[in-house]
């Protein structure tokens, strides 16, 4: 089995609170929240960050944001939510498979911390 976790978790092989998913897709909730609504939308195939989005596979990246869109009404967050993405130890990735945080119902400062 492949190491990475988010793999796992879209292969099944690993538990998450499943969202949503297609054949490309997958949405789950963060297993730590860090706000009342925080779910995680990824990739099935892996890519490990934003770095690694090219020409041959950024027509996922559409497909994520129309999941995110889509999520972001069934969870009510017409009041106002924010899309975060790691990349790299810096910014303070720790899962290196590309993934779109979605956090709601609270507020959010600008510029982040
Ligand atoms: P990053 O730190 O890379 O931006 O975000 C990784 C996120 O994945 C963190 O918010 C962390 O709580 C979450 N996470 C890490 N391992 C798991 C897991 O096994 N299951 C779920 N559902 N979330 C995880
Ligand atoms: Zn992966």
């Amino acid at each position: 089995m492949c190491a990475c976790i988010f793999c796992g978790i879209g292969e099944k092989k690993i538990p998450a609170k499943i969202l949503y998913e297609n054949n490309q897709v997958i949405a789950f909730h963060d297993l730590n929240p860090v706000a009342p609504v925080h779910f995680l939308v990824i990739p099935k195939n892996h890519i490990a960050s934003v770095k690694d989005i090219n020409e041959n596979n950024s027509h996922i990246v559409a497909k994520l944001f129309e999941v995110i869109a889509e999520l972001a009404k069934k969870e009510k967050l017409e009041a106002g939510f924010r899309v975060t993405t790691n990349s790299g130890k810096l910014a303070g990735q720790t899962v290196d498979h590309l993934h779109f945080h979605v956090l709601g119902k609270r507020t959010f400062n600008w510029p982040p911390g």
